[in-house]
């Protein structure tokens, strides 16, 4: 096919995104020197870059486009609200139909009595409302010394101070100063890499006895909550032992502390059911939702929330908001993306077809050499690479060395799989059809042959000692 590209050649792209714009999580020497791959447009889980290649997306962007690329209906809600009311705050006894629309529409969809939402822009920023939300709750109690959050090692909640305080990735910490006071972590429920010699099933009760532990340690009149992601998605998709959860809430009910579910990936069917808290048997008294929400088309963010928790921060004023709480654009086309994915049945298709198919593919990877775990939830999944499927080794080189080499295999092959460490993990858009599953997992195949060739060629098959 012959188009007409409307932008200016792929070189001095590269050449000015390096020159003015600083990307996230990046070393931006490094990526100057190697170059950006420039993303003009996308239909479906299809990707096309400036030179016209067209890429399989199999992170759905960053976890977020769950009705794939290119709905017509999202762009249309959004040009008809910026017309309607392209703006107005949500501050001073003031309100729009798209917000309060929106509001309801979640209500009904979250499990429980999750009946209120407050609006955020992301994922980051809905949990730093949760961090002053459960403790401004405690503190409305009479119990101002229930303070201390939660969370735990490798847990990803967002970019922002409070939100990286309350992630565990250390590199995070590392810059800047945190985690800010009054925020603890515990061990992570990642059997394959810290089950030892323990099953899957004892490690989950072990890891999540862990939280008791640190409650007894702190003193449970200290404790305001305990925030955790259903699958840890960025941590690599940490799929947690079938124990974990249940004696998870067992102890939040036994010790008066609060529990939030982070939902932004899990949440609107990643894991084959409307959120990770149905599929897992959570019952949170706070959700947080963003990416699936939206499908990623608008920023949005929400935190939801428990009768009873909504009930003791309304009976006082709450000092806290962001000018786009609640913008009506985001909120007209969340609503619009609720409707595809509810009226199309695409949670119900990914629960009863793709999820299956996909497991029954990704399956397959366990007998490949370099694949020491396969860890899968519905439409999210992992590949653990490792030298030595039976000790569960690391690799002898720096952690990510092997995952990079893999994840350059997959992106020369148009195909974006991303690497946590030394990790492969898949999240596609929830509508991706079986021929692209089966288009998917070949590509990833070749990749995992050719990263084995690679290592064996390099001396790279080395376990840590
Ligand atoms: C992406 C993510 C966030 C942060 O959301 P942003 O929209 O990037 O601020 C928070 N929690 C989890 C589990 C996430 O995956």
């Amino acid at each position: 096919m012959t188009r007409l590209f409307n932008h200016k050649p792929t070189a001095e792209l590269q050449s000015l995104d390096a020159a003015h714009h600083m990307h996230p999580f990046t070393n931006g020497a490094q990526l100057a020197e190697k170059g950006t791959r420039v993303i003009t447009r996308a239909q479906g889980c299809t990707l096309t870059d400036s030179d016209g290649a067209e890429i399989l997306d199999a992170m759905a962007g960053l976890w977020c486009v769950n009705i794939g690329y290119g709905r017509d209906e999202l762009a249309r809600a959004a040009f008809e609200q910026m017309q309607e009311l392209p703006y107005y705050n949500t501050f001073f006894q003031t309100s729009h139909p798209p917000v309060i629309e929106l509001a309801q529409r979640i209500a009904a969809l979250t499990p429980f009595d999750l009946n209120h939402v407050f609006f955020a822009n992301g994922g980051s920023d809905a949990n730093d409302t949760n961090i002053r939300m459960v403790r401004t709750y405690w503190a409305l109690k009479g119990k101002p010394s229930k303070k201390t959050i939660i969370s735990r090692v490798n847990a990803y909640h967002g970019s922002t101070v409070g939100a990286a305080s309350l992630g565990g990735m250390t590199p995070m910490h590392e810059q800047g100063g945190l985690p800010i006071p009054d925020i603890t972590h515990i061990k992570q429920p990642h059997w394959w890499a810290e089950g030892g010699e323990m099953s899957p099933e004892e490690f989950g009760l072990h890891a999540a006895r862990a939280l008791e532990r640190e409650i007894e340690r702190l003193g449970q009149d200290n404790v305001a909550a305990f925030i955790a992601e259903p699958v840890q998605g960025a941590g690599a998709v940490i799929v947690p032992p079938e124990t974990y959860w249940p004696e998870i809430q067992r102890i939040c009910d036994e010790h008066e502390i609060l529990l939030i579910a982070d939902e932004v990936i899990c949440g609107f069917g990643r894991t084959g059911n409307w959120f990770g808290s149905q599929t897992f048997g959570i019952r949170p008294d706070i959700m947080t939702i963003a990416k699936g929400l939206s499908s990623g088309y608008a920023p949005i963010g929400a935190s939801v929330v428990s009768d009873e928790v909504a009930a003791v921060i309304d009976s006082a004023e709450f000092n806290h908001g962001y000018t786009y709480s609640g913008h009506p654009v985001s909120c007209a086309v969340a609503l619009e993306n609720l409707r595809i994915l509810d009226e199309e049945g695409i949670v119900e298709r990914v629960k009863t077809e793709t999820a299956p198919y996909l497991r029954e593919k990704w399956m397959t990877f366990a007998d490949h050499p370099l694949v020491g775990e396969v860890r899968i939830s519905g439409m999210m999944a992992a590949l653990q690479l490792t030298p030595d499927k039976a000790s569960r080794a690391a690799f002898a080189a720096a952690p990510g060395t092997v995952g990079t080499i893999c994840r350059d295999f997959c992106f020369g092959a148009n195909l974006i799989m991303r690497h946590v460490k030394d990790s492969m993990i898949i999240s596609p858009p929830l509508v991706i059809t079986k021929s692209e599953i089966d288009e998917m997992a070949d590509r990833a195949h070749k990749a995992l042959d050719l990263t084995y060739d690679r290592l064996k060629d390099e001396g790279l098959l080395v376990a840590a000692g």
